[in-house]
């Protein structure tokens, strides 16, 4: 049996209730460039050099992850209203107080059928 912990909140997610995921992908983005005769006539071994250079003093995981890096969270119910009120800044004691609504019941009460 899986035990998934929140990582909001660091508690334990009991099995067969309710827990959300968040799946997170930062990735760098680059305007499109022209290039001209100007650059590709440009000797850029120096640049390149130099790029090598840098990238030999980081790690390999350090390099990806400024270009991309994706991540997958489990959130209890409560942290996930936390997040949904501020993704950026997220801390789990901020969440909205919880609703009389009860989504976890709704939703495990659609794969019922009528006669359990
Ligand atoms: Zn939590």
């Amino acid at each position: 049996m899986v035990i998934y912990h929140c990582d909001g909140c660091a508690k334990d997610i009991p099995p067969k209730t309710l827990r959300y995921t968040v799946t997170i992908e930062v990735k760098a983005a680059y305007d499109k460039q022209e290039i001209g005769l100007a650059e590709l006539v440009q000797d850029h071994r120096k640049e390149i050099l130099n790029l090598i250079h840098r990238l030999e003093s980081q790690s390999a995981e350090e390099v990806e992850s400024s270009v991309y890096k994706r991540m997958k969270l489990d959130l209890c119910p409560s942290c996930q209203r936390a997040y949904l009120k501020n993704p950026i800044h997220f801390h789990p004691e901020q969440a909205p107080p919880h609703t009389d609504l009860d989504i976890d019941a709704f939703l495990r009460s659609l794969g019922k059928s009528d006669s359990e």
